[in-house]
């Protein structure tokens, strides 16, 4: 059936080709003798995957267009281990009853954020509310959740600086009107202050709603409460406070460098009642949406039938269950986006040497130059990293043609293009790419 189509399509463009007076007959001749060939490259290309694994050379390390945070081989065994056979996924072994797909994970992510917890406190003993955590398809899709659960029919009071849009067209006060929760904006786009809050509330709200400003800054003459002062706002009137943290990270950035980005635990620890957070963006994982918080308004979300819709399979639960692991047992480098994350500039100075080393030819400039790769995925969008590039040039051919070229190759390169340069960082780059690298800088430069 893929030749019989691939066949069709090439005689009815040659068909066309002839109606049109495109071909005299020497031509004609050479593409009836190539029918064959191009019958055969075209079944190939029907019958190839369209999605494809790719080089990221870009150094955004969360990229969205490139599916965020890369899995890892233990991930995926434990993904096999789980989904080639049944699983317990809702079943109780020891009662033999049914039992709750969210435990899987719920009980990794209160050992986690123990053990940050541990880390950085350094053993204190307040005690703080019961935290659980329950897992839907993606943040948007927690946030929707949270909001109709604790909100529905009453006002969530939000600064007029935090109502942003994601991407993909993810947008606060769009969620919140799908929710059936009334946006309750105080403040101006610069500057809010508890007092904006405070006067904002009657006895129609349900919720104070803080979210993270992920892809954009707001600078020069600004104000903002801080979460110290929302969190006490919230115990005095009893309104919970929850907190959309969009990355989410269950490590402290600071170890790599990059400040002013809060994590899970931070936000808990400071009496945030609710947060929710990406699974591919910092955290490293599948494609997930988390609700972390107290006990009693994550057992609420539980028993919305929206959470059933918003389930997620058991291959999101495996996954996030091994990526969990690794941060239980402190593995950071277990984490492949983490892993990237901690890459120092020499690391990457010495691979870069050796790809310019191998793939250098006589039309092929390659240069090594100092730049910066982005964390990405909404983590700070201040949030660089120091790392060593290589900038691509080729004999009579533009930026646009190179990285044409690279994407070409197989697998796919995609490069940065900056000021007209092509750009490689292999911060994002997996070592084990380097040979494909080599090779596809070579075939750009040899036709
Ligand atoms: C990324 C992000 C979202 C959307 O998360 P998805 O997992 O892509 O649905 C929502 N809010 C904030 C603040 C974000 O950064």
């Amino acid at each position: 059936m893929a030749v019989r189509d691939a066949a069709r399509a090439i005689l009815s463009s040659l068909r066309s080709e002839i109606e049109a007076g495109n071909l005299d007959s020497k031509t004609l001749e050479l593409a009836v003798e190539q029918i064959d060939a191009a019958v055969d490259r075209q079944v190939r290309r029907d019958l190839r995957y369209s999605l494809r694994s790719v080089i990221n050379a870009t150094g955004v390390i969360l990229h969205t267009n490139l599916g965020r945070a890369p899995l890892s081989n233990a991930i995926l065994d434990h993904i096999a281990g789980t989904s080639l056979s049944y699983s317990n996924l809702e079943f109780d072994l020891e009662t033999g009853q049914r039992g709750k797909r969210d435990i899987h994970v719920d009980r990794l992510f209160r050992k986690v954020l123990e053990i940050v917890d541990r880390l950085v406190r350094d053993s204190s003993n307040q005690a703080y509310a019961e935290i659980s955590t329950i897992v839907v398809n993606n943040n948007a899709a927690a946030v929707l959740l949270a909001l109709n659960t604790l909100a529905e029919g009453g006002e969530v009071i939000v600064s007029r600086g935090e109502l942003v849009e994601i991407g993909g067209s993810f947008r606060i006060p769009d969620v919140m009107a799908k929710s059936n929760a009334v946006l309750r904006e105080v403040g101006t786009t610069n500057r809010t202050r508890i007092q904006d809050y405070e006067r904002a509330i009657s006895e129609k709200t349900r919720l104070l709603l803080r979210v993270h400003r992920s892809n954009f800054q707001i600078t020069g003459f600004t104000e903002q409460p801080e979460l110290d002062e929302l969190v006490q706002l919230s115990r005095k009137r009893k309104i919970p406070l929850m907190e959309d943290l969009g990355s989410g990270a269950l490590f402290d950035l600071r170890s790599v460098g990059v400040t002013g980005e809060p994590t899970v635990l931070d936000s808990l620890q400071a009496g945030v009642d609710l947060v929710t957070y990406s699974g591919d963006k910092l955290l490293g994982g599948p494609q997930a949406g988390m609700l972390s918080g107290r006990a009693d308004l994550i057992a609420r979300m539980r028993s919305n039938s929206l959470f059933r819709a918003l389930r997620v399979d058991k291959l999101t639960y495996a996954a996030l269950e091994a990526t969990l692991m690794a941060y239980v047992k402190s593995d950071h480098d277990a984490i492949p986006a983490v892993r990237m994350m901690r890459l120092s500039k020499q690391q990457i100075a010495n691979r870069a040497e050796t790809i310019v080393s191998a793939a250098r030819s006589p039309k092929l400039v390659l240069e090594l130059v100092d730049g910066e790769s982005l964390i990405g995925g909404g983590a700070a969008p201040s949030a660089s990293l120091p790392t060593c590039l290589i900038a691509v040039s080729l004999s009579h051919k533009d930026a646009d043609e190179i990285s044409k070229r690279l994407r070409a190759a197989d697998p796919p390169v995609v490069a940065r293009v900056d000021e007209g340069r092509v750009l490689l960082d292999l911060r994002t780059v997996f070592p084990e790419h380097d040979n494909s690298l080599i090779r596809a800088l070579q075939h750009i430069a040899s036709d």
